[in-house]
């Protein structure tokens, strides 16, 4: 496992050499060659002279004033002007030309900035070139940094001169996608989706599309055979939020989605990307030519990638020959985030395959001790391999880190790098407004995203000395401890249930570290040079002490539901504890609730109302999903047989009497049915060492619905089975992609018209009465055993009677 200690100790100012006068810099490295402000006052003009010109120019003029309260002239390029002249657009500016190699080979992103002693020339071929060209001129001659969205994210150093040297930058992005946050923040970071600016990467839409190309209240009622066939029925959806899966292998609905593209297209001529993605759940198509596209020796996690790869490149054919240069992007994720078995399979070139990176960012995606990132590089390179545009998507923020701060820097410094090294088309991830948590995480993120070469040590220390000032060491302190401490925690971060995560982190000795540099912070704030600066420095503060207030609750609130977990001794949460978990829990959760009413309200943190948070602030239901393994990395789980319980509880060996006819009852967590079929079928070896079908799971009608609950399968003649060891095997029907979970499997005497609500109750209830009665039973000793997609759970039960004797 890489331990990769963050050493943030170089103060220097990563992102190139401050040029101008003034405070940020006494000096100009090779001499000055002109001054733009002098004294305060405006020594130059800016001249707009390209279409698209003016917004750049008119935010250069802004930020020089800000700067040093120089109001500069902003004049079109037909205006006569005398002394220097701030050129923004075009290819020349006084005794400056860009050379033809370069303006040709510069795309629509690209920048250049280059001065003489008489023109600074800052440009680009489009709007959003120009303002890269302002936006680094600005950042890297004049120390300007947007660490953070909106004013308090802005740090605008102040100067009375502004002088600038000998200046030769050509700017190229490494990625051509690059999605990390939107808006003017994303656009200065040199982000190009969602900018608002004319040359942006235009992409139509976010992600799960399926319902927006092929609307269901156009498509619904005429066309049901759109739609996915689930449990039998054509799903008949009726407008957006039914979430429906089309039949992706009817060739009209082919048809129907690429004409929907292509009239996207005619009324944007600007688009670059349509997003063409599944709904966001498992409710595939189980029609027989959709089945027919699958591959066999598939496993969970790219069971649906053929049949989508063969309707992406359906798709994108068609798409393809009115606009080439169109693409088509499509998520690879869930039961489809993994490469398809037949590498022959090739993706269209006008195609983008977005890969999204579940888990772990706690190690990085090349870290081969990482069980997660293994698999996940493993698909990735796949990808890359059969797919000309791999884009990552990415969880900088994820829901299920619960908007705690998610110390993740030292695996962005590896991972952005090797995506420029896999060649990789772009990065976008998942953003949200908690600056508090992850406000260091995003801007690194962005910086890398655009120069994946930067030196990050030097990148957060300058985060630090310019965002936090006076307070800069305590919080260089602050956050290098969290880091350190996420990479000796070694724990993958965030699974879907990430509550054994989070206590394993968040220890009361790393929150009091926390707290402490925080705390220094703090008081050196009002130490700072102005009261104009010391608000702004304990505004910025509030922010991270927010978040830490919310982790200390969330990680408190969880070590009192992990407390009496560990008192339960059945493989599930009894009702008795949920109700105990509920009361002791109320408190702590009306905490959370206000702290985070507030860090919402700061966008420090995000609100407590996502379905995470829900979750979360559910005590039983945290209680019941506390170490639920992923979807896709079911590990089986240790497990105990009666006699383990028996010599684990002190208690004699129990030989109770041998019935004639004898029932099992399976205990265990979402066993699904729909109104012809049920999710799984449950077998026994008898004595022949045939298989025997001996039920379903569950029967049509009684499904388990995500709960917990017991089905009881009777009248089984002990005669026909082995006397010592009971083997059962639950097979799953494929179709579902979903997983269930056992708890228990108990082999009982049988009792004609027992109902799964009484078993439940009973095995709920008095737990131990059921264990002693049984002839024998397994239970999962951790996690519950995985029973899923279209494989089968073998259990071997070792009875402590033979039945039948
Ligand atoms: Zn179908
Ligand atoms: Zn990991």
């Amino acid at each position: 496992m890489n331990c990769n200690r963050t050493a943030w100790v170089v103060l220097a100012v990563v992102l190139g050499p401050a040029f101008c006068a003034g405070d940020e810099s006494a000096s100009v490295p090779g001499g000055a060659v002109a001054t733009l402000v002098e004294g305060g006052r405006a020594t130059c003009s800016i001249v707009v002279a390209a279409p698209g010109a003016q917004r750049p120019a008119e935010e250069l003029a802004t930020y020089l004033l800000k700067i040093s309260g120089a109001s500069i002239p902003v004049v079109p390029a037909a205006a006569g002007v005398a002394g220097f002249r701030v050129v923004v657009g075009g290819r020349t500016a006084g005794d400056i030309e860009v050379d033809a190699t370069t303006w040709e080979g510069m795309s629509r992103d690209g920048y250049v900035i280059r001065s003489s002693p008489s023109a600074l020339l800052l440009t680009g071929k489009t709007e959003l070139g120009m303002f890269y060209a302002v936006d680094a001129f600005l950042e890297k001659q004049c120390g300007v940094r947007w660490f953070m969205p909106g004013d308090l994210g802005e740090v605008v150093p102040k100067m009375d001169a502004v002088r600038i040297g000998r200046l030769d930058e050509t700017g190229r992005p490494v990625f051509r996608m690059r999605w990390v946050g939107r808006g003017e923040w994303a656009r200065r970071n040199r982000m190009n989706v969602g900018v608002g600016a004319e040359g942006e990467f235009k992409v139509k839409w976010f992600v799960h599309t399926f319902d927006s190309l092929l609307p269901p209240e156009t498509y619904g009622a005429a066309h049901p055979e759109y739609y996915a066939l689930v449990g039998g029925k054509r799903a008949a959806p009726k407008g957006k939020g039914d979430q429906v899966q089309l039949c992706t292998s009817n060739l009209e609905v082919i048809r129907e989605v690429a004409a929907n593209s292509i009239r996207l297209k005619d009324a944007d001529p600007t688009l670059d990307m349509i997003s063409v993605d599944p709904m966001d759940n498992l409710s595939f198509c189980e029609c027989e030519n959709c089945r027919a596209l699958d591959e066999p020796g598939a496993e969970t996690n790219n069971s649906l990638t053929r049949r989508l790869l063969i309707f992406y490149n359906a798709v994108a054919e068609i798409v393809g020959r009115k606009y080439p240069d169109l693409l088509l992007k499509s998520i690879a994720y869930l039961s489809y985030v993994a490469p398809p078995v037949d590498a022959k399979v090739r993706v269209s070139s006008n195609s983008v395959i977005q890969f999204c990176r579940f888990i772990c960012h706690n190690h990085a995606l090349t870290d081969p001790g990482c069980p997660y990132n293994r698999e996940y590089n493993k698909y990735i390179q796949g990808w890359r391999q059969i797919a000309g545009n791999v884009a990552i998507y990415e969880y900088y923020y994820k829901c299920s880190w619960l908007e705690l701060p998610w110390p993740i820097v030292h695996t962005l410094r590896t991972d952005i790098p090797y995506f420029q090294k896999l060649g990789m088309f772009g990065v976008a991830t998942q953003y949200g407004a908690n600056l508090g948590s992850n406000g260091l995480d995003y801007y690194v993120a962005a910086k890398l995203t655009w120069d994946p070469s930067l030196d990050v040590d030097a990148l957060v220390a300058d985060f630090c000395t310019r965002f936090y000032a006076g307070a800069s060491a305590p919080m260089l302190e602050y956050y290098r401890t969290l880091e350190d401490a996420a990479v000796a925690s070694g724990v993958h971060i965030a699974r879907q249930r990430s509550y054994a995560e989070v206590v394993a982190l968040f220890t009361l000795e790393l929150l009091a570290k926390l707290d402490a540099c925080l705390t220094r912070a703090e008081s050196a704030a009002g130490g700072a040079a102005s009261p104009a600066d010391s608000a702004t420095l304990r505004a910025r503060l509030e922010l991270v002490r927010t978040s830490l207030e919310y982790t200390e609750a969330c990680a408190e609130y969880l070590r009192v539901l992990a407390a009496l977990r560990k008192d339960e001794d059945a493989p599930w949460i009894s009702a008795a504890l949920a109700a105990q978990a509920a009361e002791v829990g109320a408190p702590h959760v009306e905490r959370i609730r206000t702290i985070l009413n507030r860090g919402k309200a700061l966008g420090a943190t995000g609100g407590p109302e996502t379905s995470y948070m829900t979750r979360l602030l559910d005590p039983a239901g945290v209680l019941r999903n506390w170490d639920i393994p992923e979807i896709g990395f079911g590990e089986k789980g240790k497990s105990r047989q009666k006699k383990d319980w028996l010599a684990e509880s002190g208690r004699e060996p129990m030989a109770p009497p041998r019935p004639a006819t004898f029932a099992v009852w399976l205990f265990g967590n979402d066993f699904d049915s729909d109104d012809v079929q049920s999710e799984h079928d449950v077998w026994l070896i008898n004595t022949a060492g045939e298989k025997v079908k001996i039920g379903v799971l569950a029967p049509v009608g009684d499904a388990g619905d995500k709960a917990d609950k017991c089905y009881v399968i009777g009248g089984l003649s002990a005669a026909e089975y082995p006397r010592d060891k009971l083997a059962l095997v639950v097979t799953d029907a494929g179709g579902s992609w979903t997983v269930s979970t056992v708890f228990g499997v108990y082999v009982m005497p049988d009792e004609p018209g027992l109902t799964s609500v009484a078993a439940t109750e009973r095995l709920t209830r008095d737990l131990n009465s059921v264990r002693i009665a049984s002839l024998g039973f397994i239970e999962s000793a951790d996690r519950g055993m995985d029973c899923g997609d279209a494989k089968e759970l073998r259990l071997e039960i070792e009875l402590a009677a033979r039945p039948g004797e």
